[in-house]
């Protein structure tokens, strides 16, 4: 007999580990304590899990210390074996991680399913890089030594993640710290912690020592993670979310000097240059604004495109973006699901209204969507004002705005007057431009003739406000591991 939907989706979430998993073991909160997670393309409870309190956050680093000593002893191809392992096994599994991503962060199957590739991939690439942390052994430039560099695991890791890629946000940090012989905490976010409890369940399956990942969803996160932070076991801090949250994790972690990761917010500006494919240009734009219904630290958030252009790229733009279906993500037909929570749309919202006040014209959307769920509808707005708050702060919805600029000195000027610094996207024909334009631009990453760029193989991160620290590529393991010098006496000394 064919399972129904309901059915299938019922069978998965019943599979998924409702505790907290410490020292190797799924266990219950102190006191029992447990919270919702909930689907926001109808605002139903999908399952209650485990709500981890302080203590419970002290237990997971105590198993954590435990294991880091004979973890750090294992063979690197060992542990690239584990992560292999857990590579074919989340590959095997695609439909699975997608639909339960699906459900409880509302993105669309087959969205889901890029980001069950995207996420995988992380696995498979630091199963490669596993064996790759190599030292030197050289001679001091004047003879009396030399100088042997020896990579060694930094120590248990508290690893904090997002909500809007469940999987690729835990697996992009999981997979190096294997890698480097780390131990670690996992905090993921609160509104979608069941992908996290699942893939915990793979690693484990796959051959991972108890201990060596604990994970501790909470409703309490500063309360939980603010001890481990202070606490002198912990070694680094990892964290992926909001600029505010990151200012306040890294002043706390300067109180004892920890090592710190900081993947934060962005306001990518997207270019499109005079002499740009226009409908290339457009194709990128709706990739770099829809991808995760804008929920993505990358997403094209300020659309600068030159007056030459500006008509015909903002009514093609529109064009696609009013053929976009809303919908629950499980269903086929829906291109767009909703946003992740109500006062994330209410904020989009609120950004979208201020913007039309200041003079912005809707050419498509401009609301949230009617019933229920926390839909917003697909949306671009013309002439928007410099300095206008929707081109400063991050939108994370369906929203382009778009300003017209005049020549390439003004282009760069308002790509860069952002206190953000992470991703930029340039539409041009010309390389020489593109790669000057790219050289002029205060950010990590940028697509050159291209609307997604993220990929386990190069380094991901910001600078500005947008953080510090890379992940993935070869960089990726270098941030769980630390350098130890051993200075060696002349071995020719005593052949004088
Ligand atoms: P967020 O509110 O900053 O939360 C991120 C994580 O931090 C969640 O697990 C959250 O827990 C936790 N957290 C919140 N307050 C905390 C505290 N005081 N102490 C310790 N942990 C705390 O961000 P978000 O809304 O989940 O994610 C969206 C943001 O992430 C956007 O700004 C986006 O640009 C950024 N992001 C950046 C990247 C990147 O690579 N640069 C990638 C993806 C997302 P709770 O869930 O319990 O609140």
């Amino acid at each position: 007999m064919v399972a129904t939907i309901a059915e299938r989706e019922k069978e998965l979430l019943d599979r998924v580990p409702t505790g907290l998993l410490i020292g190797g073991e799924w266990r219950e909160a102190t006191g029992g304590a447990t919270f919702d997670v909930e689907d926001p393309a109808t605002g139903r409870t999908l399952l209650s899990i485990a709500d981890a309190g302080p203590e419970d956050g002290k237990a997971a680093l105590d198993a954590a210390a435990a294991a880091q000593e004979g973890w750090a002893r294992t063979a690197p191809r060992e542990r690239g074996e584990i992560l292999r392992r857990a590579f074919d096994a989340v590959t095997a599994r695609a439909d699975e991680f997608a639909l339960l991503m699906t459900l409880e962060m509302g993105k669309p199957l087959a969205e889901a399913k890029g980001e069950v590739t995207y996420g995988a991939e992380f696995l498979r690439w630091f199963s490669e890089e596993a064996v790759r942390a190599f030292g030197r052994y050289s001679s001091s430039p004047e003879g009396k030594l030399r100088v042997l560099t020896v990579k060694k695991p930094v120590g248990p890791c508290l690893l904090i993640t997002p909500w809007n890629f469940p999987l690729a946000m835990a697996t992009r940090k999981i997979a190096p710290a294997i890698a480097a012989g780390c131990t670690m905490v996992l905090k993921p976010a609160a509104l979608t912690p069941l992908t996290s409890q699942l893939f915990a369940q793979v690693l484990i399956e796959a051959g991972l020592p108890a201990g060596v990942l604990n994970v501790v969803p909470t409703t309490s996160a500063g309360k939980v993670t603010g001890p481990l932070i202070k606490d002198a076991r912990l070694r680094k801090i990892s964290f992926t979310g909001s600029t505010p949250v990151g200012r306040r994790l890294l002043a706390d972690a300067s109180e004892t000097v920890l090592r710190t990761s900081m993947e934060l917010g962005g306001n990518a500006p997207f270019l499109v240059f005079e002499d740009a494919d226009v409908d290339a240009a457009v194709e990128g734009a709706m990739a770099a604004k829809m991808r995760n219904m804008g929920e993505a630290c990358t997403a094209a958030n300020r659309f600068l495109v030159h007056r030459d252009v500006a008509e015909r790229f903002s009514t093609a733009f529109a064009e696609k973006m009013k053929a976009l279906t809303l919908g629950r993500g499980t269903e086929e037909s829906t291109t767009t699901g909703p946003l992740i929570d109500a006062k994330s749309r209410d904020k989009v919202h609120e950004l979208v209204t201020a913007a039309v006040e200041s003079g912005a014209t809707p050419l498509v959307g401009g609301a949230p969507a009617e019933g229920e769920g926390y839909f917003y509808q697909p949306t671009v707005l013309a002439d928007v004002p410099a300095g206008n708050r929707i081109l400063q702060e991050e939108i994370f919805g369906p929203v382009a705005p778009i300003t017209v600029f005049d020549d390439e000195d003004e282009a760069v000027r308002l790509a860069n007057a952002t206190e953000y610094g992470l991703a930029a996207y340039v539409f041009t024909k010309d390389l020489n431009r593109g790669l000057r334009i790219g050289e002029r631009l205060e950010v990590g990453l940028l697509g050159l003739n291209a609307g997604v760029i993220s990929n386990a193989s190069a380094p991901f991160g910001g600078v500005k406000q947008s953080g510090m620290g890379r992940e993935g590529g070869t960089e990726g393991l270098s941030e769980y591991l630390s350098t130890q010098y051993v200075g060696i006496a002349d071995p020719w000394a005593d052949q004088a």
